[in-house]
């Protein structure tokens, strides 16, 4: 094809010279303005058509959503909007688009309706915009760790070990599923399956990437995650992806400085490399907070709530501190929570975190030192022998965004701990080894990416923020 310019580019060119571009048709307008997009940036080129001149059969084709090559001038625009616009000499219909059936017609859709065409919802502002910034944070979190001299580690997709998440994950097999093999006890006979054994899509890279890092020392995971769990809530998908960093030589303090550090630099790092995409979706935002009712309402823009969290250090306390403060909290005492806080111990949900953050202390919260019923395994024991060296980081509107620990390094109390939690040893030999020869002391967190994604785009559906979302009863496209 003949060299083209991307749309993002032109804006910055020399004028009165030629140009090729390509792209999909926005909008025509008059018989004589076309907007035209390539996804290169949220802004459409105006490319100008001399309708006089023009064959009346092409002109008819220029419709919303058809694709086209438009060779032309590039001039200083004459109207308003635009710095520069294309006199168009030469145009291509490379993709006709009937406007009578295309579903994404010149004007505002649902994102509702917009996740039911997810294949089309890329060619909307909104979704160009999120998949922009989404790629950006997937580039900086490469960026910040390769900065640091952490290696990235591939932890495996297909998992032969359910440590972690009994009962909600997904098993992979290669049965036929009309007539599986099984033993003479009548059980299924796992050792005739594909890998001669049981396995499952992975729901963490935690316990591989651990593997690495007592070898390597600083490690990160950043793959595709799933989780069978029944959540049909607007903060859970069944397959997502994280980011697992892995620290050999490290307390739950450095923990908490590296998820803080990594998160201030994400969001710094999209505040400088997507500035236009973000401004759009601040404006989006502030348009959809128009519909809620006016305590709804966040009492932040989207730029000023990004800027106020690099700027207020996250607040760090105790799980038992935040019991008390949540026990003696207004909500609760007035019977708001869906889940009253009665007692030490309670798993805190998603309306406590919040109340945290957003109501109590307006700024991110780390918490640690959770009870140990309530977190896994593999969490540094404290020494009252309740609590584990666990946080989770908690963030404005979406509640846990980080869930990490110091691990327990201890071969004996690592051992005793799987015992009381009935992991069977046998098939966990290879994790308990890491303990065996040359333990360290370390520590990780798994961040959820579409989490963060969600946070910095402002969205409020975390099916907005993955290009196909898989839940309970969706795996479209
Ligand atoms: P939650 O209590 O919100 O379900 P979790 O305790 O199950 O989270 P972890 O197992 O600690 O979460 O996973 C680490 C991170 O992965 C979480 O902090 C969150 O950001 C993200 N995460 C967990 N489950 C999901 C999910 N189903 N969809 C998207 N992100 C998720
Ligand atoms: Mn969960």
């Amino acid at each position: 094809m003949a060299k083209r310019i991307r749309v993002k580019d032109i804006f910055l060119a020399e004028t009165d010279k030629n140009y090729t571009v390509m792209g999909w048709v926005r909008t025509f307008r008059n018989n004589q303005f076309i907007a035209l997009n390539d996804g290169s940036c949220l802004a459409n080129l105006q490319a100008v058509v001399d309708f006089e001149q023009s064959d009346p059969a092409l002109l008819k084709r220029i419709t919303t959503g058809a694709s086209l090559k438009i060779e032309g001038k590039l001039i200083t625009s004459q109207g308003k909007g635009q710095s520069v616009e294309l006199i168009a000499e030469n145009i291509e219909v490379l993709g006709d688009c009937d406007a009578e059936i295309y579903p994404l017609q010149p004007k505002k859709h649902s994102l509702e309706f917009l996740r039911e065409i997810a294949h089309l919802r890329f060619r909307t502002n909104t979704f160009s915009a999120i998949f922009r910034v989404r790629h950006a944070l997937a580039f900086g979190i490469h960026k910040f760790f390769n900065d640091r001299n952490f290696v990235y580690i591939h932890s495996p997709i297909v998992t032969g070990s359910d440590a972690e998440g009994a009962g909600e994950m997904f098993q992979v097999t290669a049965f036929d599923l009309n007539n599986i093999p099984r033993s003479e006890d009548g059980s299924i006979n796992y050792k005739k399956d594909f890998f001669g054994k049981h396995t499952n899509l992975t729901v963490s890279g935690q316990l591989e990437a651990e593997l690495g890092a007592l070898a390597l020392s600083d490690v990160y995971t950043f793959g595709p995650t799933f989780r069978a769990e029944n959540s049909n809530t607007s903060r859970h998908l069944a397959e997502f992806w994280m980011i697992e960093p892995e620290v050999a030589f490290a307390d739950l303090t450095d923990n908490m400085d590296l998820a803080e550090d990594m998160l201030k630099y994400l969001i710094q790092y999209v505040l400088g490399h997507c500035a236009e995409d973000l401004a759009f979706l601040e404006q989006r935002l502030l348009e959809e907070e128009k519909q809620k009712p006016q305590i709804e309402r966040s009492e932040m823009a989207l730029r000023e709530k990004l800027t106020f969290c690099l700027e207020q250090p996250f607040e760090r306390l105790t799980y038992t501190e935040a019991i008390d403060i949540l026990k003696n909290s207004v909500p609760n005492k007035k019977g708001k929570f869906q889940y009253p806080i009665e007692k030490w111990g309670a798993d805190l949900q998603s309306e406590h975190e919040r109340y945290l953050v957003e109501k109590h202390f307006k700024r991110p919260v780390i918490l640690t030192n959770y009870p140990k019923e309530i977190k896994a395994f593999y969490m540094r024991m404290d020494d009252d022998d309740k609590t584990v060296r666990a946080m989770d980081v908690l963030f404005p509107g979406i509640g846990e965004i980080i869930g990490g620990s110091q691990r327990e390094e201890r071969y004996d109390k690592l051992l005793k701990r799987m015992e009381e939690m009935h992991i069977p040893a046998e098939e966990m030999s290879w994790f308990l080894d890491t303990r065996r020869y040359g333990t360290v002391p370390h520590a990780g967190f798994g961040l959820g990416f579409e989490r963060l994604v969600l946070f910095v785009t402002g969205m409020s559906n975390i099916r907005d923020v993955i290009p196909f979302p898989r839940f309970p009863g969706n795996a479209e496209f």
